[in-house]
């Protein structure tokens, strides 16, 4: 790289400063090859880029504890476990949780599958029943018949 003195002010620059850095007087020598001139002294700093708000997390905000969707506690689910081991009460308690208005959502959609599986096993054994006892007593009336 050559270096010339500056006409101007004497500073050494470059041959391929078109003007000189310390006093800006154009350089006779200069590189004409060179298209762009390079302002070497003025480095150019890369576009500031905003820093980039974080996306919008799609985060479930949990309900309030006291809200209809908050989950049912471990514990509130052993006091629904126990009071469904009692005869009735059982019965009782999922009609008064799947039609209750306060009722937790998660507790209401429980009562309400028991409540179907309850009937249907009711059903069943009303079904059950019935054609154990006409084949009983279509045992007895045969025997009867018989004799
Ligand atoms: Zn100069």
């Amino acid at each position: 790289m050559n270096y010339v003195t500056c006409g101007s002010c004497g500073t050494n620059i470059s041959n391929n400063e078109k003007f000189c850095p310390s006093c800006g007087a154009p350089n006779p020598y200069a590189n004409t090859q060179q298209n762009s001139p390079n302002y070497s002294y003025q480095q150019s700093a890369p576009p500031y880029t905003y820093p980039s708000s974080p996306p919008q997390q799609a985060v479930d905000v949990p309900p309030a504890p006291n809200s209809l969707y908050a989950p049912v506690s471990v514990g509130a689910f052993i006091g629904v476990m126990l009071l469904m081991a009692v005869p009735l009460v059982n019965l009782i308690m999922l009609f008064v949780w799947a039609f209750g208005s306060s009722t937790k959502i998660n507790l209401k959609n429980y009562a309400r599958a028991s409540l179907i599986l309850t009937l249907i096993g009711i059903v069943l054994a009303i079904l059950f029943s019935l054609v154990l006892g006409s084949v009983i007593s279509g045992i007895f009336s045969a025997m009867g018949n018989g004799y």
